[in-house]
This record gives structure tokens, sequence and C-alpha cells, in this order.
């Protein structure tokens, strides 16, 4: 048995867990195979509490600290007795330095969250950082809905596609995230998708977040309005609409859908992946993946056995539960 602590860093809300990980079956825990071996996941402690970005870096890592130690005192573990601490931040890291590159919480850019961590918590073992979309992808592949698709596959690759205030992703291989050489690898908001299309605050024209993101649904609907709404429903409203047939929704959802079929077999040429997991508020809406295995046919190179689009299965959880898999080593 062994123990790992996940944090998972948001603009808004950080969370902190201890995870138990065990070879025999735990009640409530969350199966997963890694190197070939059939593990469960047990989380012994959880907690959330507001990033306060606003006040600075100092505050937020001193309050994370805090945070750690007062679950370890909880559950009377000291930092000796954790096999890894894993990070995620909410935008690109880079593999080298540990230290998220860019992103909207600029207050963490730059910063050696874990090395601050390490050090207030004197802990020795095994700590890792990376971008909570890869921290999704992870979790997800391994304990959510790649776990029961996967069932044993030696070479397995799954696709983790975000779909919230923009697009985000991560790529699985047999049991790791593929980072890329900066830590920029599944970056796909910013993937020109539509040629000379919306422009973006990249400052390039027609790219995957101007079309798939939460925002770009509600823009596309707004705009079709005009001037006759007073205010401008949110993602779920759209899709409430849809299945109330109002018309100009009905048109925006059947056109985000084909976007989202375009994407995917986008993806799918690229990496040729045995499922593709979405995640994010808009991967809520069930209607999304109703007809979509049809939808991406036409956008296909090789039209047989296609990967499978699904909803993700973690809910909330795959932050964490996401961090603390990054600090996995083999042997475990
Ligand atoms: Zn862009």
């Amino acid at each position: 048995m062994s123990y790992l602590i996940g944090i998972d860093v948001g603009g808004t809300k950080t969370e902190v867990a201890i995870i138990e990980v065990s070879d025999g079956h735990r009640e409530g825990g969350h199966a997963f195979e890694y190197q070939g071996k059939p593990l469960y996941a047990k989380f012994l402690v959880r907690e959330r509490m507001h990033t306060q970005r606003r006040a600075g870096y100092d505050s937020a890592i001193r309050r994370m600290i805090d945070l750690c130690k007062q679950l370890l005192q909880q559950r009377d573990l000291n930092p000796e007795k954790i096999s890894g601490i894993g990070i995620g931040l909410p935008g690109p890291v880079d593999p080298g330095s540990k230290s998220m590159v860019t992103g909207n919480s600029g207050i963490f850019k730059g910063h050696s969250v874990h090395q601050d961590l390490a050090d207030a918590l004197q802990y020795k073992g095994p700590i890792a950082c990376g971008n909570d979309a890869n921290c999704f992808t992870l979790a997800e592949s391994l304990a959510g809905a790649g776990y029961e698709h996967r069932k044993g596959a030696k070479d397995y690759i799954a696709l983790g596609v975000i779909l919230g205030t923009g697009v985000g992703g991560g790529l699985f291989i047999n049991d790791h995230i593929f980072e890329g050489r900066r830590g920029g690898a599944s970056e796909w908001g910013h993937m020109p998708f539509v040629s000379e299309g919306h422009p973006c605050y990249c400052g390039n024209l027609g790219c995957v977040e101007q079309y798939l993101s939460g925002p770009a649904l509600e823009a596309s609907f707004a705009m079709r309005m005009y001037s006759q709404i007073p205010n401008r429903p949110k993602a779920q409203e759209i899709f409430d609409l849809a299945e109330a047939q109002d018309p100009v929704a009905l048109a925006v959802v059947k056109r985000y859908k084909r976007y989202l079929a375009k994407f995917c077999a986008t993806l799918s040429q690229i990496y040729d992946p045995d499922i593709i997991i979405l995640g994010g508020g808009v991967s809520l809406q069930n209607e999304l993946y109703d007809g979509i295995q049809n939808l991406i046919e036409p956008y296909l190179f090789m039209k047989n056995d296609p990967p499978q689009i699904v909803h993700h299965k973690l809910g909330d959880s795959s932050g964490v539960l996401g961090a603390a898999f990054m600090a996995m080593k083999p042997g475990l």
C-alpha cells in the first residue's frame, strides 16, 4: 500500500487530496491498471479551498502548504510515508523546470510550486507538476472512461478533450502522458481549424477554441439572435432550447456537433487513438454523443473501427486523481 498527494490548482478553487493506492479491492475506490498491474485508488481525505489568486503567489502557496499539512495530520501521516506528490496547474508546464509557462492564472507562472511545497513539507520523494488538462486525461484514461475500454490492452492510446471556457486536452500513451518538448503538446485549442475564421485572442484566425469552447457556442447563438434577446443564453440553456425544438438553437447545436466531429476526426488522423474522452462544461450535454460516431465517419481517412467518443466518468475527481497519478512511478 502506498499514499499519494494530489493537488489540483485552478484559477478559482484549489483541491488537495490524499489517495491510498493498493493492489487489493477497496470499497469506494477507483480500479485502474498501471504497468500491467491491477490497482485501486481510494480517497482518504480531500478538501477544497479558494485559490484567492488576487492575494498573490506567496499567499496561495502558503495556504496550499497549510492544507497539505492539515490533511496529513488528520490522517496521522507524515511526509516520509508519501510515495509521490503531483500538482496540476492551470496552464502548460515546462517538463524540465516543472514551472507553468503561460496560462490564465498568472500568479503561478514561472514559480517553482513543487520546490516551494517540497521545502516547506521537508519532502524528499518524487514530486511532479503538470497541466490540468493532462491530469484530466491521465485520470480518465487510467481509472475513468478509459478503464473499462482498455481491458488489459497493452498498447493503448487515449485522448482527453476539454470543451470548457477554453479547449485543451492531453495525450495518453501506454501509462503516461506525452507532454512534448516544452510542455506544449495537446494545446489543441489554438490549432488552425477554420480557414480565415473567427479572430482568436492568441492573434490568429479560426482557432479550434473559437468554435468548440463554451463561450464560442454561446457567441454563435447570440450572433444569430441579434438584438432580439436581452440576455445571452449559457451553453446549457442553448442545449435546453434545442431540446425544446427552438430552430436557432437546433441549428447552432447541429453545427457545433459537426465541428466537434471534424475536430475528433482530425485528432484521429494524427494519433489513431482507441478512445477520445470529452471533459469540461459542454461535455456534460448528452446530446453531443447522440450520433457522433456517424458524424465523424465522413471526415475519417480510415473508416473501419473508428475511435469511441465518450463522456468522462470521474467528474470532479479527475483533477486531484490525475495530479496524484502524475507522481506515480513504476513499481509502486
Ligand atoms: Zn487561438
